[in-house]
């Protein structure tokens, strides 16, 4: 190791079920607009041409469970509760097969987001990552290994906000499948471990406040705690 003049935090890792060792957080790249009824209720359609993806840094990654104070900057702070896919071995200009494979697992994750920075630097057509890229804003629940989760299809996806139902739909309202998503970003990236994707999230997004609970499930996977503080 060569004498840094400081030291960086060290990665954020994910408990994995059935293992002792974490899954390290490297990238998170995260896909727009994958749910058309989301698309539809952010006044936007869905690109059936390709996907696209903005990334949020791997430092902003936070364990479920944990208190995410309300963030400066925003009046508008959103949930978007999400399925993540996490990278197990290296990929690059794969094939369908070939993606399927390198996933090592799926947890549930919640993007959060602020809205009014979000919509407005849209609306400049400038970059979102003021919107997006939120210290804390990538929530991670225990991650489950693709083998022990199955087929990605009918499993129910829904998000709660102080025990009220707000989000609630399937994995295959998905516009781009799992294996197409990985397939296609493995077209830019050399994907590796430590990647994650998260998946777009489904219609019923919403603001938050201090103090409020944030709950998430996937079926067949760990379900996602957050609180506002
Ligand atoms: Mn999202």
């Amino acid at each position: 190791m060569p004498d840094t003049l400081f030291t960086l935090p060290e990665p954020v890792t994910l408990p994995v079920n059935g293992e002792t060792a974490r899954y390290p957080v490297g990238r998170v790249f995260c896909v727009g607009r994958n749910y058309a009824a989301h698309a539809a209720e952010m006044g936007t359609e869905v690109d059936r041409e390709a996907p696209f993806y903005f990334t949020k840094s791997a430092c902003h990654a936070l364990n479920s469970g944990c208190t995410l104070p309300y963030p400066a900057g925003t009046k508008n702070f959103h949930y978007e509760m999400e399925l993540a896919v996490a990278i197990g071995t290296p990929l690059f200009q794969a094939d369908l097969t070939e993606a399927t494979a390198a996933i090592y697992a799926y947890g549930c994750a919640l993007d959060m987001t602020r809205r009014d920075v979000q919509q407005a630097l849209r609306a400049k057509q400038r970059p979102w990552d003021l919107g997006k890229d939120v210290e804390g804003c990538a929530v991670f629940a225990r991650l489950t290994k693709a083998a022990d989760m199955g087929h990605i299809g009918s499993q129910k996806i829904g998000l709660s906000l102080n025990g009220k139902q707000r989000q609630n739909a399937t994995l295959n309202d998905m516009v781009w499948s799992v294996p197409e998503l990985v397939c296609h970003l493995s077209g830019y990236y050399h994907l590796r471990p430590g990647d994650l994707i998260l998946t777009g999230t489904p219609a019923g997004v919403g603001p938050v406040v201090t103090g409020d609970d944030i709950t998430g499930s996937i079926d067949g996977l760990d379900p996602i705690q957050l609180t506002i503080g």
